[in-house]
């Protein structure tokens, strides 16, 4: 039976659309039976999608749920996991080829481990004479390329599925042969199963990505309760849609049963979105693939199926990476993103969060994205602990 919007008295289908609905009185229902719920040991919920987070830190969530409950961020910022060795190689082909390097905003600012005096971002990049363009969009970067067909663009498509899915139908739809793709697609599930079958996951239950469940359906994450026995919703992006979800994990735990529930019924299916997961499948392959600062997860990125080998910028452009310069694929020293990616650190016990790290001057990807949890945390006005080195002997949870 479905949890979410479960007010007794109203047909299950007026329940389903009340869920997210964006109203205060929506928010205060689901704060007051969450409240409600005889809680007697603390809880820890991961949500895994930066737009989550962004919810929960700007509405100031976490001072409204009972003494014991913590929120934690989760690895739901593409731009923070993604490997600085990519970064390094779209700086390199943007420097040394005759081309356009199109990016997301996001990714101009991701710092990396070069040289001293080499550019360290796309951004420098740019200041040092490449073409590097920000899009907001697979399609803009089609069009970019269209426009100038005389011209090569690289497009540097790192992502989620939601952002992989439309790659995957420009490319099935036809994109201009001048237009090839640096990918760095990657899934959510597998870094969460990596982390449950860590034996340590640092979290009691899990609030799934809305947007990435449109796409491949909530059923993805069955995997959750049904090997590691814990609570699963998934959550839309409202304060409410997320107090829904946190009301309906808890109430599982207080029940002592774990299931699966569909917090963003007017969004969500079971199997997601027909359409996108075929043209995800008829272009991409699954592979194992590399978590900036966390290694490699098996069966976690995407890579394009042979057919569309003409649009792989890795073959259609190679560059000579210095694979043996210092730190490669590593974090900037100090910075502690890997950490809070997995939420094992929050971003305040970091000891460069708010010294030498602000969203004015990034020392990791964590402060560059709007989906980094360093980068929320600091726009929510949460500041650094008195004393980051005590704090960092306080586990995040
Ligand atoms: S505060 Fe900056 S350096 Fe520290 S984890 Fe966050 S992004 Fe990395």
């Amino acid at each position: 039976m479905p949890l979410a919007g479960d007010r007794p008295g109203r047909p299950p289908h007026r329940r389903r659309r009340t869920v997210n609905r964006d109203t205060a009185d929506n928010a205060l229902y689901w704060l007051e039976r969450i409240h409600a719920l005889p809680l007697r040991w603390p809880v820890r919920i991961m949500n895994v999608c930066g737009g989550h987070e962004r919810t929960i830190t700007l509405a100031g969530l976490r001072r409204l749920l009972p003494d014991g409950v913590t929120l934690i961020p989760g690895p739901g910022c593409p731009v923070c996991v993604c490997p600085e060795e990519d970064v390094y190689a779209a700086i390199r082909l943007a420097l040394e080829r005759d081309l356009t390097l199109a990016a997301f905003g996001d990714m101009l600012r991701v710092p990396v481990n070069a040289p001293r005096g080499e550019p360290r971002s796309l951004e420098a990049a740019r200041a040092a004479g490449a073409d590097v363009r920000p899009v907001a969009s697979p399609a803009e970067a089609a069009a970019l390329a269209r426009a100038m067909p005389e011209r090569e663009v690289v497009f540097f498509a790192a992502g989620f599925e939601t952002t992989t899915a439309p790659v995957a139908a420009m490319l099935a739809e036809g994109a201009p042969p001048n237009l090839s793709l640096l990918l760095a697609g990657r899934r959510t599930w597998p870094v969460v199963a990596m982390l449950l079958a860590s034996g340590e996951p640092g979290f009691d239950a899990l609030v799934a990505p809305g947007h990435v469940a449109t796409v491949m359906g909530s059923d993805e994450w069955r995997f959750v309760l049904e090997r590691h026995g814990l609570p699963a919703a998934v959550a839309g992006f409202t304060p409410a849609g997320l107090l829904a979800a946190c009301h309906s994990v808890l109430r599982q735990l207080v029940e002592g049963r774990a299931a699966l529930d569909n917090c963003y019924p007017e969004l969500v299916r079971a199997r997601g979105n027909p359409r996108a997961r075929a043209v995800l499948e008829q272009v991409m392959q699954v592979t194992p693939a590399t978590w900036r600062g966390i290694g490699a997860i098996p069966d976690s990125g995407f890579a394009l199926r042979p057919e569309f080998a003409r649009h792989d910028a890795r073959r259609r452009h190679p560059v000579a990476v210095d694979t043996a310069r210092r730190r490669a694929g590593e974090m900037p020293p100090g910075c502690d993103c890997a950490q809070v990616v997995l939420g094992r650190l929050q971003p305040p016990q970091c000891r460069l969060y708010g010294t030498a790290c602000t969203p004015r001057r990034p020392v990791g990807p964590c402060m560059v994205s709007d989906e980094g949890a360093c980068r929320i945390w600091w726009s929510g006005g949460l500041r650094r602990a008195r004393d980051p080195a005590a704090a960092r002997e306080t586990p995040a949870a």
